[in-house]
Parts: C-alpha cells; sequence; structure tokens
C-alpha cells in the first residue's frame, strides 16, 4: 500500500510495496510502524519528521509575522579584508576586499536600507585577523553588530583571530560562531569528520569565548541534505550558507553573498533587491523546505 494524502509518503521516498526507504540511511521505514532510521537514530524527532513531514511547515515562513510575504535581508560576507596576514590560495585571496571597499560598504548600509526597504547583514568567515583589526571597528562605529565564523584549528594561529579578541567581540555585542574545525567539506564527512566537525569544534570555540556557539557557517557552502540534518541534530540555531539570494531574518537557513576584490557597494547591492529576485529568494526558500525537508 502507498500513502497517497499529504506530502507524507511522497517524493524523495522510494514507495515499495508496503515501505518507504529513508532518503538519508536507505532504511525501510513500514508505513504505520516507528521510524528506524541509522542516521537519525539519536534524534527520533528528526526522523519523524522525515516521514510525517506536514505541508504546513514549507510555508511557515509566509505566515510569520513581520516579515510578510518576501525574503528581504541580504547577508554580506567577507572573508578577508587588506592584505591577507598568511599566504592564502589565489582563489581565497579574491575574496579579501580592500579596506576602502569594506569601510565604504558599511557606511553606505544605512542609506541601503532606507532606500530599498532592506535589512542588510555582515558576517565574516573564516577567523581572519583583519575581521577584528579592519572589520570590528568599522561595526562599532556604525552601531551593527556581525556575526563572525570562526575555525577552531587555527584559533590563536598567526594571522587569525585570538581567543581574547573573540571574547572582545562579544562584549562588544557581536556573535562568534562556528565555521568547523578543520575548514574541510562536510559533504564528505563521516561519523568521525561530524563530530569533530559540528560538535568537538563548538566545544573548542565555546571553551574559548565563554559563551555558547549556537549558529555555524558551512565551509565552501557545501551542503547537501545529510550535512544540514546533521547541523539541526547538532542542535544549531542557525544555519549561514553560500547560497546566492536574499534571507528571511529569523529563518534557520540563511542564503548570503560574498564580495569579491572588485566589488562595489553601490553598483553591487542595489540590484540584489529587484522585485524579481525578492520573489525568486522566497520561492527558492519554500522549496529548499520542501526539498531538504527543513
Ligand atoms: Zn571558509
Amino acid at each position: 500500500m502507498i500513502e497517497k494524502s499529504g506530502t507524507r509518503g511522497r517524493w524523495p521516498w522510494t514507495a515499495g510495496a508496503d515501505f518507504l526507504i529513508c532518503p538519508l540511511d536507505k532504511s525501510q521505514q513500514k508505513l504505520g510502524g516507528k521510524p528506524d532510521c541509522a542516521v537519525n537514530r539519536q534524534a527520533t524527532r528528526t526522523c519523524t519528521n522525515y516521514f510525517n513531514f506536514p505541508a504546513s511547515r514549507i510555508w511557515r515562513p509566509v505566515r510569520k509575522g513581520g516579515e510578510k510575504m518576501l525574503a528581504k535581508t541580504q547577508v554580506l560576507t567577507f572573508h578577508g579584508i587588506g592584505v591577507p596576514a598568511v599566504p592564502v590560495s589565489p582563489e581565497e585571496s579574491h575574496y579579501f576586499v580592500p579596506i576602502e571597499t569594506y569601510r565604504r560598504t558599511i557606511e553606505r548600509l544605512p542609506a541601503l536600507e532606507q532606500k530599498h526597504g532592506v535589512k542588510l547583514e555582515i558576517t565574516f568567515d573564516d577567523g581572519n585577523l583583519s575581521d577584528y583589526e579592519v572589520g570590528l571597528p568599522a561595526l562599532v562605529e556604525a552601531g551593527r553588530p556581525g556575526r563572525f565564523f570562526v575555525l577552531a584549528a587555527r584559533i590563536g594561529a598567526k594571522g587569525y583571530l585570538t581567543a581574547e579578541q573573540m571574547r572582545e567581540i562579544v562584549s562588544l555585542g557581536s556573535v562568534i560562531g562556528s565555521h568547523g574545525h578543520d575548514h574541510v567539506d562536510w559533504r564528505k564527512l563521516d561519523a568521525a569528520g561530524f563530530q569533530r566537525e559540528l560538535h568537538d569544534a563548538r566545544k573548542k570555540i565555546e571553551d574559548a569565548v565563554g559563551a555558547a556557539v549556537t549558529q555555524a557557517a558551512i565551509p565552501f557552502g557545501a551542503l547537501d541534505a545529510n550535512v544540514l540534518h546533521r547541523l539541526k541534530e547538532a542542535g544549531y540555531r542557525r544555519v549561514f550558507t553560500s547560497t546566492p539570494g536574499l534571507a528571511y531574518q529569523t529563518a534557520w537557513f540563511c542564503p548570503r553573498f560574498s564580495p569579491a576584490n572588485g566589488f562595489d557597494p553601490d553598483r553591487d547591492i542595489p540590484p540584489m533587491f529587484s522585485a524579481k529576485k525578492r520573489l525568486k529568494s522566497s520561492l527558492y526558500a519554500f522549496a529548499r523546505r520542501a526539498k531538504f525537508r527543513i
């Protein structure tokens, strides 16, 4: 028998004669029985959601108060400002923006927000020293918080943030999040790898900062359903990606844009808020919830 009603029993599961196949670990789920998913054995609720996913959850962002219908927050991610303090790959140096460009971007945020009726947020990935030396002062001066996603293995290393600097960042109202342990592709991790990247890294950063770490940024934006569900199981409250588009301000999955060294805020930011982009971002947000069951 194959369930036909609602979203239950439909894609992405394969329907058998009297069972469904879990997309995470390929275990078979008897219709009417209790879920038995090896991947989610520690989180029955998540697994149960896989098999009983109400269509209403996909539409939850639309119904949220205050956000109205369309996503309207653009999150910018800086990977380094000025000249790298330590040698980096050509791909990485492409994302180091000039100091003048960064400062001008922060200065232009209020006018751009007002003109387009949107919100702009700033995040930093990789924990480069320039986050503290250039990124933080401009944010403090502008009265804006930022999110700084650091790598546990690089805390205190040459060219990267120290524990003391991270504590100062938090004391000034910004957030320290996790970018993992070793800056690796999370799609290729085994169980031990997920333990190191999602759990051990968070503990190491929390110990350094002296505060809870509840947000994560996915290295390289490399994600799939398994990565997202591992993050949910690990209890991260918000996850930042490199997926293009606007974000719902309080959504768990946050798309971002990474300015590169040729970035110009006045030229490059306004097109992000076109009606087409807003509609596309909002539709993609719903599609993602359905696709990844998040
Ligand atoms: Zn990174």
